[in-house]
């Protein structure tokens, strides 16, 4: 589905130098005109039409959205974004055909494809939607967009002039963190209040720092997913009632253990990780211990599971989350489990935990997100 180089030396972003596989994908840039008569009603009633070229929208993607995912995936994902064409949309056609009828129309090296209408979406509408795709038969490799169907489609409004030289970045990096399989987290009743994750509010940093075009960073369990945090830097604790102490590292760091699994079922967890206010989140006031429910239970994704649809439930107090849990406070107690915070210091945290079951687990049905905002499938 993606193409995998062994690249022999030490690559942008590498913090330890050591060398090794980057994912390197090829996604190529379509832009879909919208007629002026368009009956689809996710466009903004106007006649405003931006004069894009996908030769110029993937000139301007492609030094900073592969930076930032070098960053966020310390250099071992590397997208590359390149000219596909243009198409004229029909007057009932929306963003679903955009992408599809672009991904018919892509090279076979495309590994993913990225269409952009020329007309904004109505300010109530979606901005986007990303798709991780079906993969290929076996052994059938490499994988393009045209058979997979992996890409995303975004709507005019991040290119409008007003933005300068430069689009905003945050939403396509949250459209292509569905094509990487990246679900959306939150609270239960809002897939897109959490300042914590791309995968959520990807407007956060934007909010401390007017001037930022990019999204912020995002949760150790995608991170994990996605292999950038190895199994061996990820620790389950035991569910045997013995009170167990673990030193974790920042889980946007390049090393060290930076995840810690509280198991509730076979396929639930609580997920615990220190997030710093540097890098990518450095729109957060503080750093401080996050702890996520990760459900991908049958009732939550489907059988077999659909990625996209997996619930990641951040468990703090209110949206955005960014009061984290800090060392002196009291103790995070939920889900059977709790949490302290003994230390935090320079990017490393101690927290202990224990296993204290209670009857029975309250939170076996899934969570419904009563907004969505963008799709996933
Ligand atoms: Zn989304």
């Amino acid at each position: 589905m993606i193409g995998l180089f062994a690249l022999p030396g030490p690559l942008p972003g590498t913090a330890d130098g050591t060398a090794r596989t980057v994912v390197q994908d090829t996604i190529e840039v379509w832009v879909c005109t919208v007629p002026l008569d368009t009956q689809a009603p996710i466009y903004q009633p106007s006649a405003l039409r931006l004069d894009l070229d996908p030769a110029v929208v993937a000139g301007q993607l492609d030094e900073p959205v592969r930076r930032w995912f070098a960053t966020l995936s310390h250099g071992r994902y590397a997208p590359r974004f390149v000219a596909g064409g243009v198409l004229a949309l029909g007057v009932a056609e929306g963003g679903d055909e955009c992408l599809g009828r672009a991904q018919d129309r892509s090279r076979r090296t495309a590994d993913a494809v990225l269409a952009v209408a020329n007309a904004e979406h109505r300010a109530d509408a979606h901005g986007g939607h990303g798709y991780a795709g079906a993969g290929c038969a076996p052994a059938a490799a490499p994988c393009p967009a045209s058979v997979s169907r992996r890409g995303a489609y975004v709507g005019a409004s991040d290119f409008h002039p007003d933005w300068g030289p430069l689009p905003a970045f945050d939403l396509v990096e949250h459209e292509l963190g569905h094509t990487l399989g990246w679900p959306h987290s939150g609270s239960p009743a809002s897939e897109y209040d959490s300042a914590l994750d791309v995968m959520s509010d990807s407007t956060a940093p934007r909010s401390a720092y007017p001037g930022e075009r990019h999204a912020g960073g995002t949760l150790g369990v995608n991170l994990a997913d996605a292999g950038w945090i190895p199994e061996s830097d990820i620790v389950q604790a035991p569910r045997d009632g013995s009170v167990s102490a673990y030193r974790i590292e920042r889980s946007a760091g390049p090393t060290g253990l930076r995840l810690l699994e509280l198991p509730l079922t076979a396929d639930r967890y609580l997920s615990v990780e220190l997030l710093t206010a540097d890098d990518l989140h450095r729109h957060l006031p503080e750093s401080g211990i996050a702890i996520t429910l990760v459900d991908a239970s049958a009732a939550a994704c489907g059988t077999p599971c659909n990625r996209l649809r997996r619930r990641h439930v951040a468990q703090g107090h209110v949206p955005p989350y960014t009061d984290l849990l800090q060392a002196g406070e009291g103790p995070w107690s939920g889900h059977g489990w709790r949490v302290e915070v003994d230390s935090i210091d320079d990017g490393t945290a101690v927290v202990t935990v224990t296993h204290r079951p209670v009857a029975p687990v309250r939170s076996a049905e899934p969570v419904r997100w009563a907004r969505p905002f963008d799709r996933v499938r």
